[in-house]
Parts: structure tokens; C-alpha cells; sequence
């Protein structure tokens, strides 16, 4: 494999994984990231050590100083800056990013675009940090409310995302005011280098203090330093449930705010009235883009049962046709899912159903001959909603089919799981879809009618309930997360009129 890409981003066979901006530090010790489509070697990056990590804070505690003075609208201008700057590097680091994590090609290029998009949106949202006023109760008062940055973000990001999950936070935050220091995915650590050394020459070119976006990086040690610092008023934390309980725990422990995105347990409803090739095409990319690593990746589907066996004889049909292999090459649906640990638990996954009664559609299993040794090949299973299993979010390509009687019984199904992602609806019927969007209807962050569970738009604001954490990032008002808001009350009278009309004469 050709791996030019990795000069034009700035890449070394070593990398410095520990970086405020514009000096770098360099420990001794060094992880290594190996490609999972072929499982070549790319590069290193150091692991940041605790001193490393307390210089870091330091240096961004001065820099926020400086950056949170200069206008919103003329940090603004360095982010849209950056937005050219990848507009630049769209192939290489679309390249990267497909290369190191598995995604395919064109999933690469549009992790790289969705960077691009929220660099528009944050450059016109500098514009647009409004607080409201209001009346007040006592005369010649004025109140309002106004918007400040809240410090330094810690942001911590997930392998399947390795870079457009940083760029929704850092983008929005470095806007507000705020300074960052992330800490990447272990597993795909040189996107992320690569992201920051064209933030660098962008930041540098600008005159920015150093230390206005810092990378650190390493395992959950590395993640903790952040979780555990006073230092950091807000860590934003994207993964697994597991990891969003551990640093929710530590970050409320010491009164910090954090901003969970967990995991998934996604699913369809698929109604008589849908029109099929749109259940096809919404239902099959969802469960087995990114090789089913999508937080948003459709795991189940649920359908009428006057219309479970058409779509059930369709779904195995198109899973014939679907290429698994290099997802460098175009023609390939699905490349391999992130590491040999992956594989285990996907497989693992296939025992635990078929032990728990699950049957099986299509069975799935490991493909071995395959370089790299993570290819497997996507399953389907016929379940029951209430199995262990499919109340798990396995992140790999299994599809659970599961039917319903009436639309009230599919949205329990539907509702009835730890997780409150993304959900969605096939049908024409208005009804249905009305009643699948109202209080009555899906308990998620994300409710779609027509299109599939998996992937959104920048525009709107991004999250789940429950075990999914209750954050939103990207757009709408999620830039809320990242400032504190005052409350301001100006008395411009001679008097000093108390609120409530309480009197107290001197
Ligand atoms: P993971 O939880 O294993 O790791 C995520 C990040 O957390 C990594 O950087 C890791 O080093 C760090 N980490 C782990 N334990 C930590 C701890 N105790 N303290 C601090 N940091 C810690 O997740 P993963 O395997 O990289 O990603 C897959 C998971 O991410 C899936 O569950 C997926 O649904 C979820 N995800 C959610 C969203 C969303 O927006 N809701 C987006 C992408 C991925």
C-alpha cells in the first residue's frame, strides 16, 4: 500500500504524541499503530507522562488568558482558516483516516468533509453566541444574560471517529473561547497527530499563543488525567457506556460538568406502508458501513409481522452482493472491523446468540485469509426483543430482525433497551410517522422517518438519552456546553429597590 499520504500530513515514523500547539515534547515511551486493512505498520506516537500532561495544562492556562480577550468573530476567521487548510488536505488525511481505522474511502473523505462543515458552521456561529435580556421587575434595571468561554475542554475522542468528533467539539469551543486538549483514540493516534500539525501551521501563521489546542496522548491512563483534573472545568467524552460511566463518576465527584456521547443500540421500524427500497438501502448501509462501527449503526430491525418474510428473503439477498476487502478500493461495501480484540468480541457475540436462541439469516463469521486478520463477514439473526444480547450494543456488523403486531408494540421494542441514540422509521403513512415522532413515540436523541438510523448533519445537535449519556455537540445550540452563562443586572436608578418589593430602609 501506498502510503504517501503520510509525508504530505507531516507524519513520521515516530511522532511526537505529546503537542501544545506549537512546541512538542517527546517521551521515551512509544505506542505503535498498525493498519487494520493490512496490518502494515504506519507509525508511533510517544505516550504523554503525567509531567508531560501537567506542562501541557500550564501552557493552555496561559493561552486561554490571551485567547478568551480577543474577539469571537476574529477567532472565528482562524477556524474558517483551518477549514481551507483541510480543504487542502481532504485526500491525504481522508486517506489517513480510512487507513488507519478501516472505513471506507469515501467514509474517510466524509469524516474529513463533516470537519470542514462544522469550520463553516462554527465561523458563522462566532457571530452568533447570543445571551437574552429581559425585563426586569424593579425600574431603571436592566438584566440580560451573556455567554463566556468556560476554560480549558478536555475532549476525549473514540477509534471509529478519530478525527470529525474532535473538530465538533474544538471547533465550537475554540469559538467560544475556550482552549482544548485532546486526547485521541490509542487506536488511531496519527490521524489525530495529523490533524494537529495542520492546525499548528494555521495557529503559528496567526501569531496564537501556544497551547490554544494541545494533543496528549495514550490508553485510559492519559484520559484520566484529564478526568480527574480541577483544572478542567468540562470534558467532553465520546465511547462506550462503560467508559462514560467511569468519567462521569470522576469528573462529578470533583464538581466538573462533562458531555457524554455513548454508545448505541439503534434501531428501524419497518411498517407495511414503507417503501422497500428505501428499507434496503437505509437498513443495509446501516448496519454494515463502517463495518458496523458507528455509534449510529442500525442493530435492529423491527417489522410488521404481515410483511417480516419479504423483507427478511430481501435483506439476505442484498447481503449476497455486499464486497468485503480493502476499503482503500471503491468497489468494496465493507472493509475490517478495527483490531484482532474486535473480532474476538464480534465472534464471541455470534456464540452468545445462538446460545440464548437466536437463529441465524445470515451467519456471519471471520473471513482468515484475509491480510490483517479483522475482515469478517456481516451476520443477520432472528431474535427475540428481550434476549440478553440484543439489549447489548456489539460493535460489529449484526443485524437482529424482530417482529411487531401494532405500531405501540414495535416503539416499546423499539424504547426498551439501556441505549437512546438514533431510531428510525420506514413508512408513507403521516400517521405513523407523526405518532413515531410525538411524546409517545421514540425515546431517542435522534428520530428519523424514511432514511436509516446511521450518520447526521452537522446543523443539528448530536446525542442520546439514557446510556448514551444526554450530551449534544455539533450544531443547534450545543455551543451552550461549552460556555458559562451570567446573569447580569444593571441599576441605572438612584435607589437601590429591592427584588420581590422585600424593603430594607438604613
Ligand atoms: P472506548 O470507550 O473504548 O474508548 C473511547 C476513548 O475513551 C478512548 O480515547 C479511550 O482511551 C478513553 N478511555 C477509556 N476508558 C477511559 C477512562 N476510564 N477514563 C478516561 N478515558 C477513557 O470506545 P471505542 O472502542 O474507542 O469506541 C467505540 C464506542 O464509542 C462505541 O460504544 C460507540 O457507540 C461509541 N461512540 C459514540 C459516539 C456518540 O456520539 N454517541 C460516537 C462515536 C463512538
Amino acid at each position: 500500500m501506498k502510503t504517501d499520504f503520510l509525508k504530505k500530513l507531516g507524519l513520521k515514523k515516530v511522532n511526537n504524541g505529546t503537542s501544545t500547539g506549537l512546541k512538542s515534547t517527546n517521551s521515551k515511551v512509544l505506542f505503535k499503530s498498525f493498519s487494520p486493512v493490512d496490518g502494515s505498520y504506519i507509525g508511533s506516537a510517544s505516550v504523554t507522562t503525567k509531567k508531560e500532561y501537567d506542562k501541557t495544562v500550564k501552557t493552555a492556562q496561559k493561552a486561554f488568558e490571551k485567547w478568551r480577550l480577543m474577539p469571537a468573530p476574529a477567532r472565528g476567521e482562524i477556524v474558517r482558516q483551518y477549514g481551507n487548510e483541510l480543504r487542502t488536505h481532504k485526500e491525504s488525511l481522508g486517506k489517513l483516516v480510512s487507513y488507519e481505522m478501516g472505513k471506507s474511502l469515501q467514509e474517510g473523505y466524509g469524516e474529513v468533509q463533516e470537519m470542514i462543515d462544522i469550520c463553516d458552521f462554527a465561523v458563522g456561529l462566532s457571530r452568533q453566541l447570543y445571551g437574552l435580556s429581559m425585563h426586569s421587575e424593579r425600574p431603571m434595571h436592566r438584566m440580560y444574560e451573556q455567554w463566556h468561554p468556560l476554560g480549558i475542554v478536555g475532549i476525549i475522542s473514540a477509534f471509529n471517529f478519530p478525527v470529525a468528533v474532535w473538530s465538533w467539539n474544538a471547533m465550537i469551543a475554540m469559538v467560544c473561547g475556550d482552549v482544548c486538549i485532546w486526547k485521541p483514540s490509542e487506536k488511531t493516534p496519527l490521524s489525530a497527530i495529523a490533524c494537529q500539525n495542520i492546525l499548528q501551521k494555521v495557529l503559528k501563521a496567526n501569531n496564537v499563543p501556544e497551547g490554544v489546542s494541545c494533543i496528549i496522548n495514550g490508553d485510559a491512563t492519559a484520559g484520566q488525567y484529564l478526568t480527574e483534573d480541577k483544572r478542567i472545568p468540562l470534558v467532553s467524552a465520546t465511547g462506550s457506556t462503560r467508559m462514560g460511566k467511569a468519567v462521569a463518576a470522576t469528573v462529578g465527584a470533583r464538581l466538573g460538568k462533562s458531555l457524554l456521547e455513548l454508545g448505541g443500540n439503534n434501531a428501524i421500524i419497518v411498517t407495511p406502508k414503507a417503501d422497500m427500497k428505501l428499507v434496503l438501502t437505509g437498513g443495509v448501509f446501516g448496519a454494515v458501513g463502517t463495518a458496523g462501527q458507528r455509534c449510529t449503526s442500525t442493530r435492529r430491525m423491527i417489522i410488521h409481522e404481515s410483511i417480516y418474510d419479504t423483507v427478511k428473503k430481501k435483506l439476505a439477498t442484498a447481503y449476497k452482493q455486499i464486497k468485503i476487502g480493502n476499503p482503500l478500493d471503491p468497489k468494496m461495501h465493507m472493509g475490517p472491523l478495527i483490531d484482532r480484540d474486535a473480532v474476538e468480541n464480534y465472534l464471541s457475540a455470534l456464540i452468545k446468540i445462538r446460545e440464548q436462541g437466536g437463529n441465524f439469516l445470515v451467519s456471519g463469521g471471520s473471513i482468515k485469509n484475509k491480510k490483517g486478520g479483522c475482515y469478517v463477514k456481516p451476520a443477520i439473526a432472528e431474535v427475540t426483543p428481550d434476549m440478553d444480547i440484543v439489549q447489548t450494543e456489539t460493535f460489529a456488523p449484526i443485524l437482529y430482525l424482530m417482529k411487531y403486531k401494532t405500531l405501540d408494540q414495535a416503539i416499546k421494542i423499539q424504547n426498551n433497551v439501556p441505549q437512546g441514540l438514533s431510531s428510525a422509521i420506514m413508512t408513507d403513512s403521516l400517521k405513523e410517522a407523526e405518532l413515531f415522532l410525538s411524546v409517545a413515540g421514540s425515546d431517542c436523541g435522534i428520530a428519523n422517518v424514511n432514511i436509516g438510523t446511521s450518520g447526521a448533519e452537522i446543523g443539528g445537535a448530536f446525542g442520546g438519552e439514557k446510556e448514551t449519556g444526554g450530551g449534544r455537540e455539533s450544531g443547534s445550540d450545543s455551543w451552550k456546553a461549552y460556555m458559562r452563562r451570567q446573569t447580569n443586572t444593571l441599576n441605572y436608578s438612584k435607589t437601590v429597590p429591592l427584588a420581590q418589593g422585600i424593603k430594607f430602609d438604613l
